[in-house]
Order: structure tokens, then sequence, then C-alpha cells
């Protein structure tokens, strides 16, 4: 218990966190007295920790990371109907009326970065089909996008995904030939440290494409810095880690977070 508000990301494990280093930033930038910590929580502890912090009135909300971003949708309400869409939650906050709800920053986090980019009616390719691919393919579902080919190791998995966001696209197993595309996403694992690399041939994409890439250990991964090489434009995870950051800190501080101080931010992550 503490006297002062505060947030906190809860997960199993959680020592690797970088949300607390977000939020600290911004609540010192903004002079806003209130904590933002990690705590963790195993999987049999969830159902005490939410009973806990409901009782709790100086607990704004959590962020919730692996292992728990389905099972907290059994202990908290759900009013964007986010167990349909995306299928998974990553943060909790506190409604009006006391009563705790469920909501994922995920999408919005990594549509921040492209959000003035006119990708209505362009096509994209998304590499991946698991929990971060499903936040891509509902965000792409809402700017009408053109045809989605997602490449995934799991194609039935990814047919599944279409259809169930309702895009016309294509699922190809990894190693075939990428369409053209304005945008391609890397939403796996592959690329990141201690997994495979991501083999792929951007040869297809036309020069004015985006290549973003939501793996961010490494930053630049080789994905991003086969992009480079071809003089494509780049996006790292880092944009999408501060984006769905950005979202969550506005639910459970009121304020929209100084994104002036982003190239600062950046440094203290990459420290
Ligand atoms: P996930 O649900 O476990 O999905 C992992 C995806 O990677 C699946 O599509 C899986 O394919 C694929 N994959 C894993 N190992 C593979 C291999 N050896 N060969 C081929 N495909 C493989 O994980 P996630 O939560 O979506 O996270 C995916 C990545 O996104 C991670 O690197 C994570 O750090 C990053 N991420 C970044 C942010 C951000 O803010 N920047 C946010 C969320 C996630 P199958 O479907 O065939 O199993």
């Amino acid at each position: 218990m503490t006297n002062i508000p505060y947030a906190e990301v809860i997960g199993d494990p959680i020592a690797h966190s970088k949300s607390p280093i977000i939020h600290k930033f911004w609540l010192e930038k903004l002079s806003i007295k209130a904590d933002y910590r990690m705590f963790h929580v195993k999987p049999e502890e969830l159902a005490d920790y939410v009973a806990t912090r409901r009782e709790d009135q100086d607990w704004q909300g959590c962020n919730v990371t692996i292992p728990h971003k389905l099972a907290i949708m059994d202990h908290v309400s759900d009013p964007g109907n986010v167990r349909a869409s995306i299928g998974a939650m990553n943060t909790v906050a506190r409604a009006e009326n006391g009563d705790l709800f469920g909501t994922n920053t995920d999408a919005g986090g990594f549509f921040a970065p492209i959000a003035d980019v006119p990708l209505s009616g362009q096509d994209v390719i998304v590499i991946g089909a698991g929990g971060a691919a499903q936040a891509v393919l509902f965000a792409l579902s809402r700017i009408d996008v053109g045809s989605v080919t997602i490449i995934n190791r799991n194609v039935l998995k990814a047919s599944a995904l279409l259809a169930r966001f309702g895009l016309k696209g294509q699922a190809l197993e990894h190693g075939s030939a990428l369409p053209a595309a304005a945008l391609l996403v890397n939403a796996s694992a592959l690329g990141m440290k201690g997994q495979d690399d991501l083999v792929i041939d951007l040869a297809n994409l036309p020069e004015d494409a985006i290549v973003y890439d939501l793996v961010y250990v490494p930053i630049k991964t080789p994905l991003l810095k086969a992009a480079k090489a071809r003089g494509l434009e780049t996006i790292d995870g880092l944009a999408m880690l501060i984006g769905q950051a950005a979202v969550a800190f506005e639910i459970f501080f009121g304020q929209a977070p100084p994104l002036e101080h982003d190239e600062e931010l950046r440094k203290l992550l990459l420290a």
C-alpha cells in the first residue's frame, strides 16, 4: 500500500519489463506525484491479486504481460469487447464507477508511428500470427487496408486470422516469394535475441515501402538492417513499445505523456 496513486506491471517473470522505465520517465517529466512499479504475480496468484487491488483506492491499474494476458479476461469487465477482437488484454484500469475493466493498448501502440501514413487501400505483409500479430491485424482492419499477406509457420492459423478480422488476402509459408506491399511488419518472434533469424527477401518491395519490426531486442534487427541497406524507411520495436505505454499512461494517470521527450526516453531504454 502507498499514500500516492500508483500503477504497475504484472507478469511471471517480470524483472525484464521496460514499462517502469517508461512510465516513471513520463511521471517525472509531468511532475505527477504517482508511482509505477513491477509486481511479480504467478498464475495461481492472479485472482487474489485482482481482488486485493480492487480494494486499494491508490491503485490506478496495471499493465499485464506474459502469462496473464488471456487469464486476466476472466477477472475484469470487457467494455470494448477485446475478447472477441484481439483476444487478449494488456491493460486493466478502474472505471469511474469503481469497476475494473480491461483493454488492449497494443493495436493503438502499433498504429501510433504510422498514423500519418496513407495506408487505406494499400497492401500489407504481416509476418507472424501470435498475440502481437492479432493486435496488428486488428489495427489494419480498422484502417481499411488493401490485401494482407500473412506469412507464418502455421499457415492455417494465419488464414483463420484473416477471416476473423475480415481482411482480404492470403496466408503463406515462410520462404514464399513476397508480393509488393506498402508496409511489411514483423510481428513474429523471429529475429529476437535467442530466437531463429528471420530469413526474408525484400527485393519485391517498392522503394517507398516501410519495414516495421516489432522486435526490440535487439533494436537494430537483421530485418531492419536489410531494409536500410535497400534504402527503405524503417520503424523499430521501441516505437510500438512507447506507443502502447502512452495509451496506458493516459488511462492510468489522466494525462497524455510528453512525447516530445521520446529521443531521451529511447536512450534510457537502450542504456
Ligand atoms: P507469440 O504470441 O508467442 O507469437 C510468436 C509468433 O512467432 C508466432 O506467429 C509463431 O509462429 C512465430 N514463431 C516463433 N518461433 C518461430 C520459429 N522458430 N519459426 C517460425 N515462426 C516462429 O508472441 P507475440 O506476443 O506475438 O510476440 C511476437 C514478437 O513481437 C516478440 O518478439 C515480441 O517481443 C514482439 N512484441 C513487441 C511489442 C512492442 O511493443 N514492440 C509488443 C508485443 C510483442 P506460429 O504461429 O507458427 O507458432
